[in-house]
């Protein structure tokens, strides 16, 4: 009995791992990019956070030789704060939340979480103390409560409700005849996209992550599923360090600051308040947008 169920369970754990990292790496770049290539180095320790402070310092990186992505980028999150970076499409945005994951390594300079070099952490440390929103969740072909739990498995009924009911979709699920039994994903109900971002929120909540990555793309929703979605963000933000990679401006007015990123560098930061008296780049992303946004 011991001889059989010992290799399962192994193989259990193995698969989960599997599998969570599958889905990281689908939520980080889109199914069909290419595996991480870094490892843990040997004797790597365990990532232990304790504000969540995270600092780029003088990075430098590239997906390929001779071609520079992000040069001397320095930037701080401070424990419990926000930051929002914003720039134009090719500037290096998700590039950050990449290597905030370890996807890849820096080529120049470190980024340190509560002072601890990202590559001499164990990756599954790393990977537990940060969460991912991301603009598409993957579901499985599972129940609701099976996608929410995702987040934690071991977590009650009871806390599953919470964090659906505190990503705003409690109200949504008790509506269908079958609850959280309701079965989702490509043979189950279709959700919309509100719908989906608000399971991956209740995965996160439940998660509990001291870090969070929000790879914003509220573009696919509508005004009002945008704005239910920003207030469930908003209450998950609370009490933890996030950095928004934005893709609209509307959401990144409320950030703690916010990082203009262009050509690999940071070409401004401060408040919104500060960026807009400045009437630079980010004052003209602004009234671009708010008059594209009007025209539509
Ligand atoms: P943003 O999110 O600001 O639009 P990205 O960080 O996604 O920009 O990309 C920055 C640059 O890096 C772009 O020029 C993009 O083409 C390039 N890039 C992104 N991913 C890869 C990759 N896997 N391999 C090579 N180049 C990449
Ligand atoms: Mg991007």
């Amino acid at each position: 009995m011991i001889q059989i169920t010992m290799p399962l369970n192994f193989l259990g754990s193995v698969y989960r791992d599997m599998r969570q990292a599958l889905i990281d790496m689908a939520e980080m770049f889109g199914l069909l990019d290419r595996a991480p290539e870094v490892r843990d180095r040997p004797g790597a320790r365990e990532l232990r956070v304790a504000g969540g402070e995270i600092r780029f310092d003088g990075v430098a990186f590239g997906y390929e030789p001779g071609r520079e992505i992000l040069r001397d980028l320095s930037l701080t999150v401070p424990p419990g704060g926000s930051v929002a970076i914003v720039g134009p499409s090719g500037a290096g945005k998700s590039t950050i939340g990449r290597l905030l994951f370890r996807f890849y390594d820096v080529t120049g300079g470190q980024l340190l979480i509560d002072g601890q070099d990202v590559r001499d952490v164990t990756q599954k440390s790393l990977h537990a103390a940060i969460g991912v929103v991301p603009q598409d969740t993957v579901l499985f072909n599972d129940t609701l409560y099976y996608n929410i739990a995702y987040g934690r498995p071991e977590a009650t009924r009871a806390e599953v409700e919470a964090a659906a009911r505190a990503a705003r979709l409690h109200g949504f699920v008790a509506s269908l005849p079958q609850g959280y039994d309701t079965v989702v994903g490509e043979r189950g109900l279709k959700l919309s996209g509100g719908e989906k971002q608000r399971v991956g929120i209740a995965r996160t909540l439940l998660k509990d992550p001291p870090i969070l990555l929000l790879d914003e793309a509220t573009s696919a929703l509508d005004t009002e599923t945008e704005r239910e979605i920003q207030g469930a963000l908003r209450a998950m933000s609370a009490g933890r360090t996030v950095l928004t990679i934005a893709h609209r401006l509307s959401t990144v007015a409320e950030a703690d600051r916010i990082v203009v990123l262009e050509d690999g560098r940071v070409a401004e930061s401060g408040t919104h308040a500060e960026l807009l008296a400045l009437g630079g780049r980010y004052a003209s992303l602004w009234a671009n947008q708010e008059g594209g946004e009007d025209a539509a």
